[in-house]
This record gives structure tokens, C-alpha cells and sequence, in this order.
């Protein structure tokens, strides 16, 4: 193997959410790393804060042995076509942390290059700080194009800079990431989750419950069950609940997610995999996002924001946390 595949040259093109966390954890696992960036972007400044050399995207990826693909999806296929196949060198290798342009045919990548997938499941932010605290995130990876014949080894070394292979490390294909990972924020961890919460909410409200009692139990209250979840699964939960909140469970919960709402969720996956959502999310971003911002707005004034905003603004806990916080991208989770 030659030294190339061994401490491959890594540009970042994007230094938002995952962008950040990548490029520090590759830079403090002894990779040479360069940030690719639009000269006056909104990341330049934070990237430059951490010591990054910054160079426009077709200058920084020029000479790079892998190049990482971390802007926002929709982006990606105009970046691909202007800046990224007319200036990597051949026989480099294009990585992403998002399978869907490459998975729907939006990106054609040129045949001399390694096309590969290194998704971490996890936001940017917990990418960054467990890889601090000695541990990792787990990553899920595949291959789309070995050219090489070293593809594989370059996105399980990648995986590892990342802090990923302290942890889990899972191979999959473009197409099982790509539409699992919209399946999950669609139907379960927005989408599913917050729709869950606003009907919770609204049916008290509209009992004439006081919607500060309404926020703590539908949404405040949701942490403690999903911590539960994670560390140890329904088993977990069901330990720490009341016999009462578990006979409650057993007999109402299928009563609000049901038969229905499974079938739903199947034509949800059939839009995913048969390409309509996509075909419609290029649509709506091609038109300037009128619905997107229509249905955002939306959420924003949903009365439960009012509320929470003055319930949270009372959880001296929280305040220390948000003094901490990275900026908002570096929060975006799916
Ligand atoms: P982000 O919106 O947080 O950051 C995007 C970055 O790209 C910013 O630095 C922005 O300035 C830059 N950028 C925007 N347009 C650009 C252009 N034309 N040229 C160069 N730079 C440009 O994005 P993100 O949420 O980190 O997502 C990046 C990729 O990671 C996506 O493919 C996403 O699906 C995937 N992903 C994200 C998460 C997550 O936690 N957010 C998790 C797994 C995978
Ligand atoms: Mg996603």
C-alpha cells in the first residue's frame, strides 16, 4: 500500500455541523487536513478560529488524496459538477456523509475516482465531543465506486480518524443509508416526534388544560423517556415507569399509533425509495423553499414555542448549556 492510502491528504469541503467535527477529529488523529470554503462564507471565521488553513473549494481540493463532501445536500450536485470533477486529481477519493446524490443519480462521479460513505449517527457536535473524551460515534460505511481497489480501506481509515471505529463501525450500501437515514428523520425523529408532541399538546390545551402543565408532560418529560431508551431500550424504560404508566402504555399506546399509522409510514418509505421525495425536495429547493418556509413558520408559532420559551427560560440548567452551545449548524442532527 502506498503511502497515500496510508495518512491519505483529506480536504473538507463545508464547515458547518459535520464539516467541523470531521475535519478537528481527522487533524487531531495525525491527518494532513485543508478546509474548503467560499471565500466570505458564514464558516470561514469559525475555521480559521481553529487553525484551519481555509482555501476556496477549488483551490483546497486540488491536490487532495480524499475529498469530503459535508455541504448541505442540495448544494452538492452543483458543487460536484463546477468545482469538484473538473479539479480533483484523478484517482482521488470523493467521500460523503450522505448517500442521496450519488444514490439518485444527481452526481455522476468521474470513473477514476474512489466514491465512498462515511456517515456517522450522530450530530456533528457529539462526533466532536466524544472523539474528545476518548470515545466515538458509531459510523455506518460503504462503497460506491473502488477504483483503486483501495476504497474500502480508505473509508474504514477515515471511519477510524473520525473516532468511529472506538465505537461501531457497520458497512451498508448509498442506497440502504440514503433511504433509512430520510425514513428515520421523516417518519420517527422530526417528523414523527414533533407531529407526536404538537397533537399531544393541542388535545390538552384544547381540554382546557393550562399549556404550561401540557408542555412539561408532552415535551419536557419526553428526555427522561428517550434517555431511557437509549441507554437500555423499551426493557429500560418499562423498569423505571409506574405499573399504572405501563398498563397505560400497553393498552393506549397502540390505540394512537396503529395499524393506520404503520401503513402510512410504508407510503412515506415508498416515496423515499421509489425517488417522489427527492424529485419534490429538488422542486421545492429549485423554487426558493416557498412551502419549506411556510410549514417552518409554522412550527415556530405553534403555542407550544411560546410556552417552552418561558418554561426553558426558568431551567437554570439549561442556561449554562446554551452559553456553551456551538453555533446553530453545529447542533443540526439528521
Ligand atoms: P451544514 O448546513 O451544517 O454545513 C454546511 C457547510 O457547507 C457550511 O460550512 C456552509 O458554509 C458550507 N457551504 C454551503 N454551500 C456551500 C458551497 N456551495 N460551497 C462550499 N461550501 C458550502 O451541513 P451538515 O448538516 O453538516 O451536512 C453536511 C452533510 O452531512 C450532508 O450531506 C448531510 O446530509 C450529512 N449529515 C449530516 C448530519 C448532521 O448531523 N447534521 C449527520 C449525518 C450526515
Ligand atoms: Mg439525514
Amino acid at each position: 500500500m502506498s503511502s497515500n492510502e496510508q495518512t491519505p491528504r483529506i480536504t473538507v469541503v463545508g464547515y458547518g455541523s459535520q464539516g467541523r467535527a470531521h475535519a478537528m477529529n481527522l487533524r487531531d488523529s495525525g491527518f494532513d487536513v485543508t478546509v474548503g470554503l467560499r471565500p466570505g462564507g458564514p464558516t470561514e471565521v469559525q475555521a480559521k478560529a481553529d487553525g484551519f488553513e481555509v482555501r476556496p473549494p477549488a483551490d483546497a481540493v486540488r491536490e487532495a488524496d480524499l475529498v469530503a463532501v459535508l455541504t448541505p445536500d442540495m448544494v452538492q450536485k452543483k458543487l460536484y459538477e463546477e468545482v469538484l470533477a473538473p479539479n480533483m486529481k484523478q484517482g482521488a477519493c470523493l467521500l460523503f456523509a450522505h448517500g442521496l446524490n450519488v444514490h439518485f443519480n444527481m452526481i455522476a462521479p468521474r470513473e477514476d475516482l474512489d466514491v465512498v460513505l462515511v456517515a456517522p449517527k450522530g450530530p456533528g457536535a457529539l462526533v466532536r465531543r466524544e472523539y474528545e473524551i476518548g470515545r466515538g460515534v458509531p459510523c455506518i460505511w460503504a462503497v460506491y465506486q473502488d477504483k483503486s481497489g483501495h476504497a474500502e480501506q480508505l473509508a474504514l481509515t477515515y471511519a477510524g480518524g473520525l473516532g468511529g471505529a472506538r465505537a461501531n463501525l457497520i458497512q451498508t450500501t448509498f442506497k440502504e443509508e440514503t433511504e433509512t437515514d430520510l425514513f428515520g428523520e421523516q417518519a420517527v425523529l422530526c417528523g414523527g416526534a414533533s407531529a407526536l408532541v404538537q397533537a399531544g399538546f393541542e388535545t390538552l390545551v384544547e381540554a382546557g388544560y393550562q399549556p404550561e402543565i401540557a408542555y412539561y408532560e408532552v415535551l419536557h418529560e419526553l428526555k427522561l423517556i428517550v434517555d431511557l431508551f437509549y441507554e437500555g431500550g423499551i426493557t429500560r424504560m418499562l423498569e423505571f415507569i409506574s405499573e399504572t404508566a405501563q398498563y397505560g402504555d400497553y393498552v393506549s399506546g397502540p390505540r394512537v399509533i396503529d395499524a393506520g399509522t404503520k401503513a402510512r409510514m410504508k407510503e412515506v418509505l415508498k416515496d423515499i425509495q421509489d425517488g417522489t421525495f427527492t424529485k419534490n425536495w429538488v422542486a421545492e429547493y429549485e423554487a426558493g423553499l416557498p412551502n419549506y418556509k411556510k410549514y417552518k413558520q409554522a412550527d415556530l408559532d405553534h403555542p407550544i414555542e411560546q410556552v417552552g420559551k418561558q418554561l426553558r427560560a426558568k431551567m437554570v440548567w439549561l442556561n449554562g448549556q446554551a452559553a456553551a452551545a456551538q453555533p446553530a449548524g453545529s447542533q443540526r442532527a439528521a
